[in-house]
């Protein structure tokens, strides 16, 4: 193997570590704890590699460069949409993806709704919620607002609610994250809210630089780019 599949197999195996780490610290059991591999901007070659890795779970966050990359890569892979979604491409992407984590919109819902009700699926879905309500995310703050969501949502056929989602701030110091991530396990299993949601409920959080701090709040799934592929480059 080249010297950068030798780099993203060790960046994985690093942030694996430090899962199993933050894991140690919290009293939780690694295994509930699903890293997906950010690969969005990232040339197939990568995700080649991050797959001979071990990586079964990719991150996308543009419809069209999720399938594009489907059909080039091994049919175990479960692929994670987590950007914006509009209501016109959900037909591109609707039975081919494992989880949608950026539903932040009942009139999103209805159209995911729609689309699985005429291919006869049920969609896994999270609700993205804006912890520190943040102009530039997804999703609101108001907690009655999220709760009205959860709850509107959870009683559409075709979607299954499986948890929620957010994107904490960008920041240099991880802790100062750590209330957002309380705040989104405390909203999913609040008393009148955990009946919305499985046995084993998805709270999607934690990014490259605070997944350690979102497991030891709890995240089930956390999505990292950068600490497994390096840097991003949007001007090419
Ligand atoms: C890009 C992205 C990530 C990964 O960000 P890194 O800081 O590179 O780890 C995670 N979640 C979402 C929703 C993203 O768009």
């Amino acid at each position: 193997m080249d010297e950068r599949g030798n780099m993203i197999k060790e960046n994985i195996y690093s942030v694996k570590t430090k899962i199993v780490e933050a894991c140690k610290r919290s009293g939780r059991n690694p295994e509930e704890v699903t890293l997906i591999s950010v690969s969005k901007t990232k040339p197939l070659e990568m995700l080649k590699e991050a797959y001979a890795a071990g990586s079964r779970d990719f991150g996308e966050n543009k419809v069209q460069e999720l399938c594009d990359k489907i059909p080039e890569m091994p049919e175990d892979i479960r692929w994670h949409m987590i950007g914006h979604l509009q209501t016109n491409k959900i037909k591109y992407i609707i039975g081919k993806t494992a989880l949608i984590h950026s539903v932040d919109t009942l009139h999103l819902a209805e159209a995911i709704e729609k689309e699985a009700a005429k291919r006869k699926l049920v969609a896994d879905i999270l609700i993205e919620v804006n912890v520190a309500g943040e102009d530039s995310k997804l999703g609101t703050s108001d907690i009655e607002a999220n709760k009205e969501l959860i709850r509107s949502i959870s009683a559409f056929p075709h979607l299954h609610l499986c948890g929620l989602m957010t994107i904490a701030p960008y920041t240099d110091d991880a802790e100062t994250n750590r209330p957002y991530f309380r705040s989104l396990r405390e909203l999913l299993y609040s008393e009148d809210m955990r009946r919305y949601f499985p046995d084993k409920p998805v709270l999607s959080m934690g990014m490259s630089g605070d997944y350690e701090i979102a497991v030891e709040e709890g995240a089930t799934h956390v999505r990292v780019g950068t600490g497994i592929f390096g840097e991003r480059n949007y001007s090419i």
